[in-house]
């Protein structure tokens, strides 16, 4: 951050991060419950804003004091107020899970310019995850505004930082591209990650398709990695790719033992794997990496 910046600003580092983790917390629970409705009516093609919230079941309207993030749930035990009919566990365990989430964000960036965009990018994903688990989708309605958006982030985070916020360029490239300006360094860094996340899953689906004769994957999963290679750059976009893969096999297996199929023909949300793996990547890739290297020293 320039130095007329900072004068100007209240000294954000005397923010106590006991309090800092508090308000992330209840922000992401909020937030949480906005992405129940996002990946309720989403799938549907329904209006995100318009109605207001209704029971799913009797379709009574739920009060703003039954719509409070995960405590209304605790209250109502889990029912709805008007018709008794169970309420999905699904809203309270993506309000919690979002506040947990938003928590580890604020654990990993601090306050620092970096956190609304990765709290942004871990919203979209946690949406992507839970949509492609009940409906096999990852919808374009996400995936478009999400590749856009790690572009403008890519974009504006190094120059709000001050720094090279993504510095896996110098070492793909050899130092090659060391005398770009910082905009141009960091697009091209986020359309390599971009090739390289969407790339694969594309290869990955052509493949399968051209052995089994069968369509594997939906390009929503390419999309996605588009979105997730251009935020996370090259290296953890890898790394996003491996992790999600060998969470997928190791499900699918265990899947197809409990039960007794012999063949691969089941489909897998893989969205949710590749989902699962971006926000691990995001959250502690850059040490898995660091590790990982360290192997070869
Ligand atoms: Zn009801």
């Amino acid at each position: 951050m320039n130095p007329s910046l900072i004068s100007v600003l209240p000294d954000l580092s005397l923010i106590p991060p006991t309090f800092l983790y508090i308000i992330l917390g209840v922000l992401g629970a909020i937030i949480g419950s906005f992405l129940n409705v996002v990946i309720h009516r989403l799938p549907l093609e329904e209006s995100i804003v318009f109605p207001n919230s209704r029971c799913p079941s009797c379709g009574a309207a739920i009060a703003f004091f039954d719509n409070v993030p995960l405590v209304s749930y605790l209250m109502l035990r889990g029912q709805c107020r008007a018709c008794k009919k169970g309420i999905s566990a699904r809203y309270p365990a993506v309000e919690l899970l979002t506040g947990l989430l938003f928590i580890n964000v604020g654990w990993h960036d601090g306050l620092t310019p970096a956190l609304p965009f990765d709290l942004i990018f871990v919203s979209a994903l946690i949406a992507l995850i839970f949509i492609d688990a009940e409906h096999m989708i990852l919808p374009n309605a996400i995936t478009y505004p999400g590749i856009a958006f790690a572009l403008i982030a890519r974009l504006a985070i190094p120059y709000l930082m001050g720094r090279p916020y993504f510095d896996d360029l110098e070492g793909l490239t050899m130092g090659m591209f060391s005398e770009l300006p910082l905009w141009a360094a960091s697009l091209l860094g986020a359309l390599i990650g971009a090739l390289i996340g969407g790339g694969s899953l594309w290869l990955m689906g052509w493949t399968w398709e051209k052995l089994r004769g069968i369509e594997a994957m939906g390009l929503g999963d390419v999309k996605m990695m588009f979105m997730v290679g251009a935020y996370l750059g090259w290296r953890l976009t890898i790394l996003t790719i491996f992790l999600g893969v060998l969470s997928g096999s190791v499900i699918g297996v265990f899947l197809m033992w409990r039960q007794g199929k012999k063949n691969m023909q089941m489909l897998l949300p893989f969205g949710v794997f590749l989902g699962i793996g971006s926000i691990v990547a995001l959250l502690v890739g850059a040490h898995i990496v660091e590790w990982y290297a360290g192997q070869f020293r």
